[in-house]
């Protein structure tokens, strides 16, 4: 089948009949086989080159986040739909027994199971504010992160998962140096895409803030432009997907975790996410299920 048809379960069942997405059974959590995951791979490190020059420090954290964290950083409040937790048996020996027979028994048994410390992460950049604490040097920081992140939107589109890498980049600094570092990274984020021969468009956007109180919420950031993606077509020409978020969230989580600026003004922070995941299956959906196959302009700057 032709990559660039946009019938979703098509181009599903070509990935998997290509063994480049390996099925699990449960929706929006794919295995990745060797060729997907070497084309993820070689686009993040064609972006940790082309951001090489801004020496971004590189942080690395578990795909884990404190639940004190989320409960700080407002995600129970704005998101808890997509939110996922982690929990463990802690009972006695008596307990386990029950739960080990209930198990065999065909019962439900999730109910002997208590909420742990932890909670799945949810956007990479999260642990990385707390570490911003205080007085920020002269010019801000830079930090980068890669990792794992969960979100509860379990779907049939192989570009909604539930569990998917991001490729972030996290500026804090004064309010002008943030706005201006968006700026330029919006410009280079659909360079560098668009350098890959994707058909990518940027344009404002708005998170899926819960419920009545949440809309208003999502209205008030597309008017104040505080959140753009790049776009490009994968399983619908007429819906692009995200392949590329950038976030200003202003002083949210500055004052959260009271960070200044090196002038002891409001900092401000802003971060920006490839989803790894989604823009290797654009570069598919664009050139191709056979990397082999795809353009010399394009193999030259991930076969390097
Ligand atoms: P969408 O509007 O498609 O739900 P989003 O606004 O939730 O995307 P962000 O929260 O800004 O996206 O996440 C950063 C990046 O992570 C997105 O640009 C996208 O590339 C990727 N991403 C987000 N949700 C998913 C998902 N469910 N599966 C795969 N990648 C995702
Ligand atoms: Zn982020
Ligand atoms: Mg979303």
């Amino acid at each position: 089948m032709d990559a660039r048809t946009y019938d979703v379960d098509g181009f599903t069942e070509a990935l998997v009949e290509h063994g480049l997405m390996v099925p699990t059974g449960i929706r929006g959590a794919w295995g990745r086989g060797p060729v997907f995951e070497d084309i993820l791979r070689r686009f993040d490190d064609l972006v940790t080159r082309t951001a090489a020059p801004d020496r971004a420090q590189e942080l690395m954290f578990p795909p884990i986040l404190a639940r004190a964290m989320i409960e700080k950083l407002g995600y129970m409040d704005n998101f808890p739909q997509l939110a996922g937790s982690v929990h463990s048996f802690m009972g006695t020996d008596k307990q386990a027994l029950e739960l080990s027979a209930k198990v065999h028994a065909g019962e439900r048994w999730e109910d002997m199971l208590a909420p742990t410390d932890v909670m799945l992460t949810p956007a990479a950049c999260y642990p990385v504010y707390p570490t911003f604490q205080g007085l920020l040097p002269e010019g801000g920081k830079l930090v980068t992160v890669m990792n794992w992140v969960f979100r509860h939107e379990p779907s049939d589109e192989p570009t909604r998962l539930q569990h998917f890498r991001m490729r972030e980049y996290i500026r804090v600094g004064r309010p002008d140096e943030v706005v201006q570092w968006r700026d330029a990274w919006l410009q280079r984020g659909l360079a560098l895409l668009e350098g890959l021969g994707l058909p990518v468009q940027s344009d404002v956007a708005s998170d899926p803030f819960f419920g009545r109180a949440g809309r208003m919420m999502a209205a008030g950031q597309v008017e104040q432009k505080l959140k753009f993606e790049i776009l490009c077509p994968v399983i619908s020409r007429e819906k692009p997907t995200a392949i590329c978020s950038f976030n200003w969230h202003q002083d949210h989580f500055s004052s959260v975790f009271r960070i200044r600026s090196a002038d002891g003004g409001t900092a401000h922070t802003a971060c920006l996410g490839f989803g790894l995941e989604r823009v290797t299956l654009a570069l598919i959906k664009q050139h191709g299920y056979d990397p082999a196959d795809w353009p010399q302009a394009v193999r030259s700057q991930l076969w390097q």
